[in-house]
Parts: structure tokens; C-alpha cells; sequence
């Protein structure tokens, strides 16, 4: 990224919401859960598993937590209805966890309940570091309930992670390990891209140790090669792991990895709440800033025409 990338990743906020919903539609499978599923259906089609994720995020009342616990319900009962080679990935917050510890528990189990009724699984995705350790917390709590069908997620950036696996294995976790995309102070988190590679390399090992199902998660060329290079070295069967990517992200690499044989999950997101996650998914975009820019511009000039 140049340096006036970098400054125009920071003004996005300041972008018209029609901008960056015109340019993050590709991130999104839409705004119904009929979306969804239709993206997910093509997936599968193409040798594709998939993770539905209900946009939501920054909820202030339990009935919103309550409502978005219920459409994780309706597309598990959908993924079992429909036959999709499915799982759903699910955000604390957005189950209140801002409001009540205990109510976000019992959001979640109801979830995880249905999700085993469905013979389906649900994933706790990471937030940023305010959320950790009430996030592995529930994600212990529900394995020592019998809740087998659940995983979480670590984020490579963050300091405590390597521990934070040591501490996991006594479970034999089903981890995602990402680099994590919440901004951090450097007192707990690696800011430095290669600091943030070897903690990911040296995770994805420990967690190999402990016997974990792992889902690994990056778009990195890099970190791919290196994640392959450790299962071909390890000779781990293709069901010990998954390699995940996101929707609208190296779709043609993906494709390239199914074709040699590794299972590949596609985190699909879907709702109104569309905002948040576009903002996040556009900041990483390498080459994206600078077409908003320009977008940006035309239709301020075009308005002032
Ligand atoms: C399936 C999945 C689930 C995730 N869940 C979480 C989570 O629970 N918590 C969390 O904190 N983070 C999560 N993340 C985000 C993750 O932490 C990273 O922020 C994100 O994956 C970018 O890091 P990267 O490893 O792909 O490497 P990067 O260096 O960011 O990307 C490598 C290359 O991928 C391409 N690329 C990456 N992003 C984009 C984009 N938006 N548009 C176009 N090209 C792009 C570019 O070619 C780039 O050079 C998840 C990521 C994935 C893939």
C-alpha cells in the first residue's frame, strides 16, 4: 500500500455509504438469508464448503441479541433443509455479550443446540482483545458441558495467543487461526507484518501438537505455503484441517487448492448490518482505496455538476 492508500484507508469512514456498499457487494453475499444460501449453494457446487455469518454487530438491547440468535436458528434449520455443506460463524457481541455474560452464554447454546440438532457447528469468531477472554472462557464452558459441535477463534497478532493454544489443549480445540483483524496496542499485540507470520507459523504448529482440528485462515500467499508445507511435512490427513477464505477474496486461488485436494471453507456474510464488515474488508483491500478515491470524487463532482 502507498502511503496515500494508507491515508485513504483511514478516511474511509468518512466515504458516503453508497460508495462503499457499491464497492463491497462482491463481500456479501446480500441482505436476506435466500441470499445466502443461493451463494452457498454455488459454493458447494464448486467443491466449496461454506460459514454463514448474520451481519450484526453493536447491539444494545437483548431483543436484538435474542433476534439475531433466532436467524442463526433459521439458517441452521435452512443448511439441514437445504443440504448445504454448511457450518455458521457467530460474533458474541452480536449475542449480547456487551450486555449480559450470561445471557450471551444462553444465546449462544440455544444456537449450539440447534446447530447439533441440525448436525451442523458452530464457530465463535474473535473480536478485538476486550472480548478475549470471556470469548475462550464460553468456549470452554460449552466443551465441558459436552457441547462438542462449537470451535473458536485465536488471532496470531495478539502476544498472549501461543499461550492461549497451550491453554486450549486439554479441550483438543477446533481453533481458526487467523492474523486478526482489530487494531491493537503494541504492548499486547505484534504490529510488524513477519512478527505477525511467525507467531501465525509457530501457532499453527502448537495447535498441530495438541492434536486441534484447525481451520486456517489467511489469503496470504506466504502463510498458505507454509501452512501446506507443514501439513504435507506432518502427513496430516485432509480432514485434520481447512483452509478458510473469505467471500470476494483470491476466489481463483481457492479454487486452485480444491483442485489439489484440500478442503476450503468460504466465510459468507449476509444481513442489513452490512456496514461494519465492509469497512473492515475495504481497509484490507490492497488495491481498493484508490478506486474509492476516485469513485469518491466522480460523484462529488457529479453532484456539484
Ligand atoms: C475465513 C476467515 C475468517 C476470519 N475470522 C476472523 C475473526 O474471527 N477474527 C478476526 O479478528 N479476524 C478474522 N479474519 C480476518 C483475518 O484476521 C485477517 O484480517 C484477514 O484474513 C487478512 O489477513 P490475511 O492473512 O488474509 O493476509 P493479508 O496480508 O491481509 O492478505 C493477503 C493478500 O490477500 C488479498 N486480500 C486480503 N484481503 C483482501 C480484500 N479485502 N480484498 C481483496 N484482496 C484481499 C490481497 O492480495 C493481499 O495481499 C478472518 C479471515 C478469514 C479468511
Amino acid at each position: 500500500m502507498t502511503l496515500f492508500d494508507r491515508a485513504l484507508v483511514r478516511l474511509l469512514p468518512t466515504v458516503p455509504k453508497p460508495v462503499v456498499q457499491l464497492f463491497s457487494a462482491r463481500y456479501i453475499a446480500g441482505s436476506t438469508l435466500d441470499d445466502a444460501v443461493r451463494v452457498v449453494n454455488q459454493l458447494n457446487a464448486d467443491g466449496k464448503m461454506a460459514t454463514i455469518d448474520v451481519l450484526g454487530e453493536e447491539i444494545t438491547h437483548d431483543d436484538e441479541a435474542r433476534a439475531i440468535a433466532q436467524a442463526y436458528r433459521d439458517a441452521l434449520d435452512e443448511i439441514e433443509h437445504e443440504h448445504l455443506d454448511a457450518n455458521v460463524s457467530v460474533k458474541l457481541t452480536g449475542l449480547g455479550l456487551g450486555l449480559s455474560y450470561d445471557r450471551c452464554r444462553a444465546n449462544l447454546e440455544d444456537v449450539v443446540r440447534q446447530a447439533a440438532d441440525d448436525h451442523s457447528f458452530v464457530r465463535i469468531d474473535m473480536e478485538d482483545s476486550s472480548t478475549t477472554d470471556d470469548t475462550l472462557r464460553l468456549y470452554r464452558e460449552l466443551r465441558e458441558a459436552g457441547h462438542e459441535n462449537v470451535g473458536v477463534v485465536l488471532q496470531a497478532h495478539l502476544r498472549r495467543t501461543y499461550d492461549d493454544v497451550r491453554a486450549l489443549a486439554d479441550l483438543r480445540p477446533n481453533v481458526r487461526i487467523c492474523k486478526g483483524i482489530y487494531v491493537e496496542p503494541s504492548s499486547i499485540a505484534f504490529t510488524d507484518a513477519d512478527a505477525i507470520r511467525a507467531n501465525f507459523v509457530r501457532c499453527l504448529h502448537a495447535l498441530f501438537d495438541t492434536g486441534a482440528y484447525v481451520g486456517i485462515a489467511t489469503h496470504d500467499e506466504w502463510l498458505i505455503d507454509r501452512a501446506l508445507r507443514t501439513i504435507a511435512d506432518r502427513r496430516l490427513d485432509r480432514d485434520a484441517y481447512e483452509l478458510q477464505m473469505l467471500l470476494g477474496v483470491r476466489e481463483q486461488r481457492a479454487t486452485e487448492l480444491v483442485a489439489e485436494g484440500h478442503r476450503l471453507r468460504v466465510y459468507v456474510p449476509f444481513g442489513e448490518q452490512w456496514y461494519a464488515y465492509s469497512l473492515r474488508r475495504l481497509q484490507e483491500n490492497p488495491a481498493m482505496a484508490g478506486t474509492i478515491a476516485r469513485a469518491t470524487v466522480g460523484r462529488m463532482l457529479g453532484r456539484a455538476a
